[in-house]
């Protein structure tokens, strides 16, 4: 009976899961799904926006897989010094890791770090109760604010930035994230990309929604746009880039509202320094760039500055280095072919990867399905080739047990989803997360677990 670890329960981790106990040779597999959180789902539950509901509800997809009875979810697991990959590759046949792109890039301008610079997954970590996030109260005393970068988790910040009380309250983000955002008197959102809207990384739906908030409009620069062929002569565009830019020609052909909160969206500035007033942000000194004709483009010596008191680098995800796997520091990922990880360019029996960690941060969750099948059918094609584990048949939680660990279970898990349905009742609104540690890990154990 393969007993396979799959350590991550983002989209990559249970699909991979999902993907083993599909295979019929495998009838009998087991498949302990580990995760550093207590709680399960990566950046579903972390990552994807309290708005968005439906993108939220495949929670209800990923569940049924944890709750298969061949597969165990343990949280509260780290793979680290105590736990180290090749520990774990004694006690399991495989071993998959799916740990996502837990970083931000680097900006690499000066004043990157200067408070009230935040990065975009610090800010998202916040509003979306990650145990580890800092709470820097991020929107207090701020009027104006810009976003660096012009992806979907750009859009996703400048709209939970623009969104009010009435449409918060309803969504599980933590109390005082709620209070925070629904006291915010943010009137003015800067989107900048460095290069044109025909090559900004937003897809169309996400872009579109921009323009559908209350009390908001969105404000677009004809000219500006204008420098990018491509939004000029839209007809040759791919469908994906032509529909966005549809979306901001028909928001340039519009009179403004004079709506109480504002998003503008700006192109050609590439963000030159961080700049400082008081100790903290005061604004983005851009240089004005110019299409290269390649898609690229090229400093043209000229900057503009925006003001503003919140900066959010929003400039992708970076993947982090495990201790005891291999990493390459320029792609942010982990060596492999075809999901086998390689170490010193040969396949690492037993080691497998899937997800972010596999091909870096790019894709929407759905991307991650083939992205894991590939790696379940190498691990089903090697299986039986390295030596079977330990050489007994033990339960492997033991050996994390003796390893000091101490896994929250499903029943675990689920002892904080009803923690937090009872702190939404208590007050009025909704299912609301836990936001802390202890009171993940209280609610957890309270269940009665050992
Ligand atoms: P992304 O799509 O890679 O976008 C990164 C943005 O940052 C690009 O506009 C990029 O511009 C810009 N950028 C990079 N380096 C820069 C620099 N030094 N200076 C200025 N700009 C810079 O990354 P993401 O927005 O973090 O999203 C990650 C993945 O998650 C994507 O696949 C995304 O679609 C997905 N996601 C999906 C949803 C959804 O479906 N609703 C929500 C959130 C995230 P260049 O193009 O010029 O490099």
């Amino acid at each position: 009976m393969p007993h396979i670890a799959v350590v991550g329960s983002g989209p990559g981790g249970v699909y991979t899961a999902q993907g083993l106990l599909r295979q019929n040779l495998l009838r009998d597999v087991r498949v302990d799904v580990l995760d550093r959180l207590p709680c399960p789902y990566g950046l579903v539950r972390y990552g994807v926006a309290p708005d968005h509901e439906k993108i939220k509800s495949l929670q209800g997809t990923l569940r049924a897989v944890l709750q298969d009875e061949r597969v165990r979810f343990l949280g509260g697991v780290e793979i680290g010094p105590a736990l180290p990959p090749a520990r774990l590759l004694e006690l399991y046949d495989a071993v998959v890791y799916c740990v996502g792109a837990a970083a931000d890039r680097r900006l690499g301008v000066p004043g990157e770090d200067l408070p009230g610079s935040w990065s975009a997954t610090d800010f998202v970590a916040w509003y979306s109760a990650h145990p580890d996030a800092r709470d820097d109260g991020y929107v207090r005393a701020v009027r104006t604010a810009v976003a660096i970068g012009v992806g979907n988790v750009a859009v996703d910040v400048v709209r939970m930035l623009a969104r009010g009380a009435a449409e918060l309250t309803p969504t599980d983000m933590p109390q005082a994230a709620l209070g925070i955002l629904a006291a915010s008197e943010v009137r003015d959102v800067y989107m900048v990309g460095r290069r044109g809207p025909s090559q900004a990384r937003f897809t169309t739906k996400e872009l579109r929604e921009l323009g559908s908030l209350p009390d908001t409009e969105v404000v677009v620069e004809e000219a500006e746009l204008a420098l990018d062929a491509g939004y000029r002569a839209p007809a040759a565009l791919p469908g994906a880039v032509r529909r966005n830019v549809e979306v901001l020609r028909a928001w340039a052909a519009r009179p403004r509202l004079g709506a109480a909160r504002r998003i503008h969206l700006r192109f050609f500035l590439r963000p030159a320094e961080i700049v400082a007033g008081g100790g903290r942000v005061a604004g983005v000194r851009f240089e004005r760039t110019a299409p290269d004709g390649l898609g690229g483009v090229v400093g043209t010596g000229t900057y503009e500055e925006i003001g503003a008191q919140l900066v959010l680098r929003s400039v992708g995800y970076r993947g982090v280095p495990l201790a005891g796997l291999p990493f390459d520091p320029a792609s942010g990922t982990v060596p492999q072919a075809a999901g086998r990880v390689l170490r010193g360019g040969r396949v690492s029996p037993g080691e497998y990867v899937a997800g972010w960690i596999k091909r870096g941060p790019t894709g929407v969750i759905g991307t991650n399905r083939p992205c894991a099948k590939e790696t379940v059918t190498s691990l089903v094609a090697d299986l039986g080739t390295r030596p079977s584990r330990d050489g007994t048949a033990r339960d492997p939680l033991d050996g994390l047990v003796a390893a000091g660990v101490r896994p929250v279970t499903w029943d675990g898990w689920q002892a904080i989803e009803r923690a937090e349905t009872e702190l939404g009742a208590s007050l009025g609104r909704g299912s609301v997360k836990i936001a802390d540690w202890a009171g993940l890990l209280g609610a957890a154990r309270g269940a009665g677990e050992g």
